[in-house]
């Protein structure tokens, strides 16, 4: 556990206030987080990459500091482009979801996302959603047209605030619809009618499917609760996606997000820019072609609410820096643990509780990185122990896991464990068994992974 401090207070950039203020959870020590996870119906991009990395940091620095952290974040699967994909590969809806929930799930274990505590489905909750529209319909706030039932978004009187547009400037700035039952352009859909042989749940306006921005409204006010803390999300989701749940929130009367926090773009991003400029197309490609603790660093070299390029050369430059830290990594390795360098610890606080100022502390690894190899190469071991505890401590809160932990593993149990894994690709397997038995009885853990027999001391 981190030494305590006084008035050491975490300060985050409030879309909603436009300003970094104070964060206070609805309960002390609990912090409850909601932020919208992917539409499922093709591989995760970059900025699904980032979004991610950003919010795991933020949750890991709360449960560093000693908070216990809620973190939901849905799969979105229900939707046009996965009705169309389905449509256009011959399979069904739940198919093309639970491929692309997979590869999600893959994507965020390589960058070392954490699972979130609950990953609602839309799906799961579409009763729910219908209760929510149903209430705002009797209120008077939403109406049904011939193809859905839409909300007023001018009876919700600062409808605007997320945007940081007053409700006249959007209205001027909308784009003009082709659908002219709505009573203004800003007005959105909770409910879309479906036509003959198209996905489709029962409501009190035939069968239909709920919108988007009713999806989120009613999982994080389920799992949450009212008046939950954060709510996050690239600050592409800010209007209309996060200001429109809001709306339908306070129309509801129920207390939303006390806290909005929004990530910066990824600049280069393979869907807009083409690959022959060296660009990933997506995350997939991006953890297949370098090692993705990369991406987590590049975030972390970035304010999370600048703006950031991911590319060959981006990645390159942190694989690079990577490597120095994975040197530092081994040549700490045999250091006495010693208690973490406080001065230090109290800068990386310092700097984190001022919004998650990351570029700053990385700075500070890397000088301390700098100054523990002087003192090794001076032979001042006992000097550089709590720098180096202190280096581990802040990689380890902020999810960077550095390589040069592992125990060499000699070439004759390295063999054993490429034997094993030939045994089972032949399905020989009682000869796996006694090659595992024999593993172990040396010593080792054994373990299957993506990539055979893993072998660590016990
Ligand atoms: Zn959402």
């Amino acid at each position: 556990m981190p030494a305590t401090t006084v008035a050491a207070m975490l300060h985050l950039f409030d879309t909603a206030r436009a300003a970094v203020v104070p964060f206070e959870p609805r309960q002390p020590g609990k912090v409850s987080m909601y932020v919208c996870g992917p539409t499922v119906y093709g591989p995760p991009h970059l900025g699904h990459g980032r979004f991610s990395l950003v919010f795991d940091v933020l949750r890991r620095y709360l449960e560093w500091g000693g908070n216990e952290v809620t973190y939901i974040s849905n799969i979105t699967d229900v939707d046009d482009n996965i009705i169309n994909r389905a449509r256009a590969e011959g399979r069904s809806e739940d198919q093309v979801t639970a491929e692309y929930e997979a590869v999600w799930y893959e994507a965020m274990d390589a960058i070392g996302v954490r699972r979130p505590t609950a990953a609602p489905h839309a799906t799961a909750y579409v009763p729910q959603m219908v209760e929510l529209v149903d209430q705002l319909v009797q209120y008077g706030i939403a109406y049904e047209t011939a193809d859905g039932v839409y909300f007023q978004a001018d009876r919700v009187e600062d409808y605007g605030l997320l945007a940081r547009q007053s409700i006249d400037s959007l209205r001027s700035g909308a784009r003009i619809d082709t659908n002219d039952e709505k009573r203004s352009p800003i007005d959105f859909a909770l409910w879309k009618k479906a036509g003959p042989d198209e996905l489709s749940w029962a409501s009190p306006w035939g069968p239909g499917r709920p919108g988007w921005h009713t999806e989120c409204v009613v999982m994080s006010l389920d799992l949450l609760g009212d008046g939950f803390d954060i709510h996050g999300g690239g600050q592409d989701l800010a209007f209309p996606h996060h200001e429109n749940e809001r709306a339908q929130s306070i129309a509801a009367g129920r207390p939303f997000a006390r806290y909005w926090l929004h990530n910066g773009f990824v600049e280069v991003d393979g869907e807009k820019m083409s690959k022959s400029l060296g660009n990933f197309t997506n995350l997939i490609e991006l953890i297949g072609a370098v090692d993705p603790r990369s991406y987590r660093l590049l975030v972390l070299r970035a304010h999370y609410r600048s703006p950031i390029d991911v590319d060959r050369a981006s990645t390159a430059d942190a694989s690079a820096a990577l490597a120095r830290l994975d040197t530092f990594a081994r040549k700490t390795r045999a250091l006495p643990v010693v208690e973490a360098d406080s001065v230090l610890i109290e800068r990386f606080r310092a700097a984190m509780d001022d919004d998650l100022d990351t570029p700053l502390v990385v700075g500070l690894l890397f000088d301390a990185v700098r100054q523990v190899n002087s003192l090794l190469a001076a032979d001042e071991r006992v000097e550089a122990a709590p720098l180096a505890s202190a280096v581990r401590t802040i990689t380890d809160a902020l999810g960077l896991v550095l390589h040069g932990d592992e125990q060499e593993i000699p070439p004759d149990v390295r063999s054993l464990a490429g034997r094993r894994d030939e045994a089972r690709a032949a399905r020989d397997w009682l000869l796996a068994d006694a090659l595992r038995d024999q593993l172990q009885a040396e010593g080792w853990l054994v373990e299957d992974s993506a990539s055979g027999t893993a072998v660590r001391r016990r």
